[in-house]
This record gives C-alpha cells, sequence and structure tokens, in this order.
C-alpha cells in the first residue's frame, strides 16, 4: 500500500518510480480514489523531471490496463492488424484515405480516432459530419465491420484506456500536456489496448504541431518507438511537416469533400498524397503485408488509383449507417456553410511562411473546433482552397475561400487568415514533407 503524496514526492524529487508505485497511482486514478489535485501534482512533477524508458512503459502497460484491451484473434482475419497514429495538424485528413487503403491492400484497420484538440482537426469529429455515420458503436459491430470490409473509423468508447481520459482532462486543464513521457503513454496505451499487430506514427513537426520544435518532434518519436517497442507492439514512425496547411482545406465536412474527391482521383494535394502513401507503405511493410517498403509503396498507389480504396470507404460508411451514396452525393449530405468569398492576398510576390497554428484557430473561431469540451461543432464551416508556402501570388490571388456561417464570423476569419500569411519577394527555400524516420532497425 503506497501514499500517493509519498510517490508525487519521490518523483518531485527526481527518484524512479517502481511499477509497483505506478501501478497503484493509475489504478487510483481509474477508480477516482485519487483526487484531481493529486493528478495535477504528479503530471508537473513528470513534466519537469522526467521518466525513464521503463517508468515509461509500466505508465503506458497500467493506463492500457485501466480498461478494456481488444483481442481480435477470436475472429479468424487472414491479415495482420494494424494502423496508425498522428500526433495532429491543420488539413490532417489522412486517415480517411489511409484506412481504406491499407484495407484494400489486404490489412485490417479498427482505427479509434480522437476530436479535435485545441487548433488541431480531430478525425472522429469529420466522420460525426457525416449523417446516421455512427461514430461509437457497440463492440460487436466495430469488429463486424473491420472484418468484413477491413476497415472502421470510430471514436474511443468509454472502456478503453479511462485512465488516461481522466489523466488527459487534468493535464489540458494544468499545462502538462507537453510532456513527452505523458503523451508517450497516452497515445500508446489507447494504441496498445485496439490490440493491433503494428502501428505506425506519424509525428508531425512545424508551427501547426503540437510538436513546433524538431529536435522535440525526434525526441517524441524515439519516445514513442521505444515504448511501443518495448510494450510489445512493432511500431514505427514517420516525422512529417506541419508548417503549413497538409490538405487544401481545413474543417469537419469540408475535409470530408476533400477526402472523397482524393479517393476518388479528382482533387490530390500533392503533399497530402505524399503523406498518405508513404504512411501506408510504413503500415504495409512494418505489419508484413509487403517485404519492401518500396513495393509496399506500389501496392499503396495501386489501391488508390485503382478505386479499391475509395470503395473500402463506401463499404465502411455505409457499413456504420452512414450514406449508401456519399461518394457521389457528398455535396448534398455535406452541406457547407452559406456565406463563401475568397481572402485576397495584400501584395504580389510568394507565399514565405504560413502561420499554421493561426489557421487552425480560425477554424476553430469560426465553429469548426471547441473552445471547451461542451462545445458542440458546425461541420459547415471551415477553409478551402488554401495556398501553401511558395505558392506566386498577386492582388486577385486568393489566399483561402472562407466558409462561414454570418458575416462578422467571415471578416473575423479574413482578418486572421490576412495576418497569418507572409509574402516575400522571393520564392522560399523548397521543405520536405517527410524528414525521415524513426525505427529501432
Ligand atoms: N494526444 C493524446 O492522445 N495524448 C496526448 O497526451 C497528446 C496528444
Amino acid at each position: 500500500m503506497f501514499l500517493p503524496q509519498e510517490i508525487i514526492r519521490a518523483k518531485r524529487d527526481g527518484r524512479s518510480l517502481t511499477k509497483q508505485q505506478i501501478d497503484f497511482f493509475v489504478a487510483g486514478i481509474t477508480d477516482n480514489s485519487i483526487t484531481e489535485s493529486q493528478i495535477s501534482a504528479f503530471a508537473m512533477a513528470v513534466f519537469f523531471q522526467g521518466m525513464s524508458a521503463d517508468e515509461r512503459v509500466a505508465l503506458t502497460l497500467a493506463m492500457r490496463d485501466s480498461g478494456d484491451v481488444m483481442d481480435w484473434r477470436g475472429l479468424d482475419l487472414d491479415g495482420p492488424v494494424v494502423d496508425k497514429h498522428s500526433t495532429g495538424g491543420v488539413g490532417d485528413v489522412v486517415s480517411l484515405m489511409l484506412g481504406p487503403i491499407v484495407a484494400a491492400c489486404g490489412g485490417y484497420v479498427p482505427m479509434i480516432s480522437g476530436r479535435g484538440l485545441g487548433h488541431t482537426g480531430g478525425t472522429l469529429d469529420k466522420f460525426e459530419a457525416i449523417p446516421g455515420y455512427k461514430a461509437k458503436p457497440s463492440n460487436e459491430l466495430f469488429q463486424r465491420v473491420v472484418k468484413q470490409v477491413g476497415v472502421a473509423i470510430i471514436g474511443q468508447t468509454g472502456r478503453l484506456a479511462p485512465a488516461d481520459s481522466r489523466f488527459y482532462a487534468t493535464r489540458d486543464i494544468t499545462a502538462t500536456v507537453e510532456s513527452i513521457p505523458l503523451i508517450t503513454a497516452s497515445i500508446l496505451s489507447k494504441k496498445l489496448a485496439a490490440g493491433l499487430d503494428a502501428l505506425v506514427l506519424d509525428v508531425k513537426t512545424g508551427n501547426g504541431a503540437m510538436m513546433t520544435e524538431h529536435q522535440q518532434a525526434i525526441e517524441l518519436a524515439q519516445s514513442l518507438v521505444t515504448v511501443a517497442n518495448g510494450s510489445g507492439l512493432k511500431t514505427s514512425a514517420l516525422l512529417t511537416d506541419m508548417n503549413e496547411v497538409l490538405a487544401y482545406s481545413a474543417g469537419n465536412s469540408i475535409e470530408v469533400h476533400e477526402a472523397i474527391r482524393f479517393l476518388c482521383g479528382h482533387q490530390q494535394a500533392p503533399r497530402l498524397r505524399e503523406v498518405t502513401i508513404s504512411l501506408a507503405a510504413e503500415m504495409l511493410y512494418r505489419s508484413g503485408l509487403a517485404s519492401s517498403v518500396g513495393g509496399a509503396r506500389v501496392q499503396a498507389e495501386q489501391a488508390l488509383d485503382s478505386g479499391r480504396a475509395a470503395e473500402k470507404f463506401a463499404q465502411m460508411v455505409s457499413a456504420l449507417d452512414g450514406p449508401n451514396d456519399l461518394l457521389t452525393a457528398y455535396q448534398k449530405h455535406l452541406p457547407l456553410a452559406p456565406i463563401v468569398r475568397p481572402v485576397l492576398a495584400p501584395r504580389s510576390g510568394y507565399v514565405n511562411t504560413v502561420d499554421t497554428r493561426a489557421l487552425g484557430l480560425a477554424v476553430v473561431a469560426l465553429g469548426g473546433g471547441r473552445r471547451t469540451s461542451a462545445d458542440s461543432l458546425d461541420y459547415g464551416v471551415g477553409l478551402d482552397q488554401v495556398v501553401g508556402c511558395g505558392a506566386k501570388m498577386d492582388e486577385q490571388s486568393p489566399l483561402a475561400m472562407i466558409y462561414a456561417r454570418t458575416e462578422e464570423q467571415w471578416q473575423q476569419a479574413a482578418e486572421q487568415l490576412l495576418s497569418s500569411f507572409v509574402i516575400a519577394d522571393h520564392k522560399p527555400t523548397e521543405r520536405p514533407v517527410i524528414y525521415g524516420q524513426v525505427a529501432l532497425d
């Protein structure tokens, strides 16, 4: 039997915690015997003192075991169970195409996604924009869709890593989110609870990412890869750029529109395609569906370009009670806000830098994201045709198209956009979209 305050004191003073101490603390978070103030003091102690790799593994496993752990073995699947997690960004609509691409190549993707956090969008919010779509299905339906279609993208249920839900809510209001050990345990506890064979992480870096500094992003990727593999889950990470909006659009329904156009081959933002195909290739290779990353890339491209991934997307939406005709009638099912006008560039030149976080916050201010967890969303608002770094502009070129519900919101977003783009005389040097990979081998 331990005292929570003694565990907090030990960490505050920079000592390592034992697995037993960590198990005790996490059990207390789960059964409410540990108070909110003790959780916040613990989080702040870890924020300043850090955690060793062993402590991180112990925290991750204790949080995984705070609820149900899924087991896919009873379903007799004829392929590996594999998923992706992204640390989040603006216009990061990758999951909507990636899950179906991997399913079309023989993988099974039970993707448990989250809501938008701060300025970043959330995959769950995008699916909740689809009328009828069951984003919180029963466990039985979830498993049935994964088996029959190969992919189901849903939201976290209360039974999956419940310690993380309580811990994260406290971190969110105590300035302790940005702790690498705590982020590691939070992300991986949920992914380990999903019973995966392999996991690929998209760790974003740049001014629209959770990790704005490149070095911090590398440290997070290394921590995630070390702890996941140390917990028995084959995992690798790609470091990808978030210094501009990844897709052409940012918002909920509007990103679903873009995902459908992408899957149907009608419009594919090049940076978005590169990240999607690279992550798909990594998932196919790490899960054993391809014997080389190069071969995996070809498989992923064929699944996308043949329309097989689009079919998987349509089957998933329909199996989870969404519309049967979403691919062709997405504009009817996902209406956009009525006030639509472009914001024009203030001068000619080249887009030099984009304040990506500010663009994400502009979408939040339009009503497309939450300021508090109780806020409801306006799925129809957002940005489209957002220009990226290097785009050549004159005074008639739109920086983006704004979809707003009211004139006042449109004006506010326009002002925010005008101050978010820096236009210079010279073309900036091109930045890669994939910076590198972190893996154990
Ligand atoms: N996303 C999570 O799920 N957890 C964190 O701690 C940070 C981002």
